[in-house]
């Protein structure tokens, strides 16, 4: 089970960003209500009637997952925090309705 929600490519590949972004908030939910196990789901707009699809099936996720999870998420923050290089874009009109504007000094 493990394997499929995290596959080699889970921070690479656009086509895990549903899975990706389902993780973060299973792992901030753990962290904020340790007590609490969670579901991880989606109601796909497109296919409302088909209710909600859960990504490990109808079981919460494993704690070996969470385990797993976590280092590959401080790995990877890790990585574009310390060894990527950020560059501003030169094309400010990208800027004006950038979130970040105010971290950047844009
Ligand atoms: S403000 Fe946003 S778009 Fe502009 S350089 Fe920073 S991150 Fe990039």
């Amino acid at each position: 089970m493990a394997k499929e929600i995290l596959p080699e490519d889970l921070f690479s590949n656009s086509e895990n960003k549903i899975n990706l972004q389902l993780l973060i908030y299973n792992q901030l939910a753990n962290h904020n209500l340790q007590a609490t196990k969670t579901l991880c789901g989606v109601y796909a707009l497109r296919q409302i009637t088909g209710g909600i699809k859960y990504l490990a099936g109808n079981n919460v996720i494993s704690e070996q997952t969470q385990i797993d999870f976590s280092i590959q998420l401080k790995n990877f923050l890790i990585h574009i925090i310390y060894e990527s290089d950020f560059a501003q874009t030169t094309e400010l009109k990208k800027c004006e309705n950038c979130g970040f504007k105010r971290l950047c000094n844009r």
